[in-house]
């Protein structure tokens, strides 16, 4: 594991998240889990970084509100994981690194943008935790991992498998990012594992792409018949290759997530994907990112939540 920033001994110098005992939880400027802002990746290990971008979407629009919503659902969060006995902003230099900047009106123009402005933090030897906007932002997030570590794999938690050719003649949008990122280089094929695959599709041809290229798949159904355990099996074939995990909220059942722009049925539950998340302890992760969360389809800010949660569960086991 890499060795963390701080500089002297100890944590106390880590960022850390607001003490609630001091200001309660609702109450500040919302931070992705109450930590400090800190924009300068030279004094992080993780940065967690919002990218309000939704032109991409091709159905419910909305995505651009993710990851206000999710800084305030994020509030909520404890330190201590339990689960995996761990501390992240102990271990780990952790901060709100702020938003990206976009241009809502241009997709080109916004992964340029992107690209540029986490060139800088990979750079800085900063590891990166995006919250989204839409699916298509991950292509330009992989540009620049590619820049910073050449081509790895990729854990996908999606309904949708995202290898569309295009959509009304464009090259890009949320359905299109797994396929160009291919066509670019930028990952190693046999190390894509695609988990949650569900739903309908134009036609069958929807999965020759992945198949030729010898993707890992493991669908919603496989999940609900062979339980979770089934994917630790294409982790363990992993081994300590580096990946690039990005997660899909759409991966988890709208009953669960309503909040998102292309719902699919028939997916898995909160408590199924924490326990998806928490199984990569142990996989070498170079950066992560959170992604459709549309806080205006949601309902009680569910899904927010669950985002928050996830994003949290996404930092351990970095
Ligand atoms: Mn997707
Ligand atoms: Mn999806």
């Amino acid at each position: 594991m890499k060795r963390s920033k701080a500089r002297s001994s100890g944590t106390s110098s880590n960022p850390m998240p607001v003490d609630a005992l001091v200001y309660p939880r609702f109450s500040g400027v919302a931070t992705f889990m109450r930590l400090p802002q800190i924009s300068r990746a030279d004094e992080l290990d993780i940065a967690l970084i919002g990218i309000p971008y939704d032109g991409g979407t091709t159905y419910r629009p909305g995505p651009r509100f993710g990851p206000r919503r999710v800084r305030e659902q994020s509030a909520i969060i404890r330190p201590w994981n339990p689960a995996l006995n761990i501390n992240p902003f102990e271990r780990f230099r952790i901060a709100d690194y702020g938003d990206l900047s976009i241009n809502p009106l241009s997709i080109e123009d916004t992964f340029q943008r992107i690209t540029a402005q986490l060139d800088d933090v990979l750079k800085a030897d900063a590891r990166t935790a995006c919250v989204g906007g839409d699916h298509s932002i991950l292509l330009p997030i992989l540009r620049s991992i590619h820049k910073r570590f050449g081509p790895i794999g990729l854990i996908q938690f999606d309904a949708h498998n995202d290898t569309w050719g295009g959509y009304f003649g464009s090259p890009h949008s949320h359905g299109t990012p797994v396929r160009r990122a291919v066509e670019e280089g930028l990952l190693v094929t046999k190390d894509v594992l695609q988990i949650g695959l569900r739903g309908q599709v134009y036609s069958k041809d929807d999965f020759d792409f992945g198949r030729e290229h010898g993707f890992q798949v493991v669908t919603s159904e496989e999940l609900h018949r062979r339980g979770v355990e089934h994917v630790s099996w294409y982790l363990k074939r992993l081994a300590r290759r580096p990946v690039y995990v990005t997660l899909d909220i759409d991966v988890v059942d709208p009953a669960f997530a309503p909040g998102t722009g292309t719902p699919q049925v028939g997916g898995l539950s909160s408590a199924q994907i924490i326990e998806l998340v928490r199984s990569l302890r142990g996989v070498n992760i170079v950066g992560c990112d959170l992604v459709e969360v549309s806080p205006p389809y949601d309902n009680g800010d569910i899904t927010s939540l669950l985002g928050a949660n996830l994003l949290y569960e996404l930092i351990c086991v970095m």
